[in-house]
């Protein structure tokens, strides 16, 4: 059987292999003795914006040399080979654009990306490190890095045509997630709970892999290509 309707759900683990520090590999997950989910938090933005900056454009300062890998080109061919494919991914790095997927979900924003405080108004800062503009130029109010943070909502727009596609899909690809992350990964469960066959690949074991009908433990990297 050939499948018409594709969705690939990546994780950190896709832009490992691109120099991207995962999470839950070490690394950055402390940042001036901050835990990540204290410095990336919806708190520290109202109490204190200007640290919240000073490490995302730190995190924008290590991408800089980062380049997308062949996971990522692959993904970006894979429009062309599917009658219908949805790229969704929980990453921030932008990674996926830069290889070519245009219209990339991105469930958890994109940190190559700026937003208002107060209008919602987006800025591109990719490769403008620190971040300019420092205020909106409609309002002038001040810009904040547009990813969600540790206490706030997903885009509820990005989330429901995920869920959408994730329902009427036939084959649903889980690459390099922790599977720990919901509601993204409750995508992977409607998915199967709709009938589309899972695919994890990750070399790890993750909590969803016993929920996937096949789990290929390979690098992201080695084996999308392949497909
Ligand atoms: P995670 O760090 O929790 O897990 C990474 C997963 O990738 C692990 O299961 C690991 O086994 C797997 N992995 C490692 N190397 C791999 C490879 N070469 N190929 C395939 N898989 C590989 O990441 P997560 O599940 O995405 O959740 C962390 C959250 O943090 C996400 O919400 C994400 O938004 C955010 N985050 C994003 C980035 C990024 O944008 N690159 C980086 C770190 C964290
Ligand atoms: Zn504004």
């Amino acid at each position: 059987m050939k499948a018409r309707s594709v969705v690939a759900l990546t994780g950190a683990g896709i832009s490992a292999e691109s120099g991207v520090p995962t999470f839950r590999g070490g690394g950055s997950a402390v940042w001036k003795g901050m835990p990540f989910d204290q410095i990336s938090s919806a708190r520290m933005v109202r109490e204190n914006l200007p640290e919240v900056w000073e490490w995302f454009d730190y995190r924008r300062g290590v991408l800089r040399d980062c380049r997308p890998n062949p996971a990522h080109f692959a993904l970006a061919e894979w429009k062309r080979r599917f009658a219908e494919f949805t790229l969704v991914t929980q990453n921030v790095d932008d990674l996926h654009r830069a290889a070519g997927s245009d219209d990339v979900i991105e469930l958890h924003g994109n940190i190559q990306r700026s937003r208002c405080t107060r209008c919602g108004k987006s800025f591109d800062i990719a490769g403008i490190v620190p971040h300019e503009p420092d205020r909106c130029d409609d309002c002038g109010s001040k810009v904040r890095p547009d990813v969600v943070l540790f206490g706030e909502m997903l885009p509820y727009d990005a989330f429901e045509t995920a869920e959408r596609m994730a329902r009427k899909c036939d084959l649903f690809f889980v690459i390099g997630t922790s599977a720990l992350v919901y509601p993204a990964v409750g995508l992977a469960e409607i998915a199967k709970h709709h009938g589309a066959f899972l695919v994890e690949i990750n070399p790890e074991e993750t909590p969803m892999s016993d929920v996937c009908d096949v789990t290929i433990r390979a690098k992201a990297g080695e084996f999308v290509p392949l497909l």
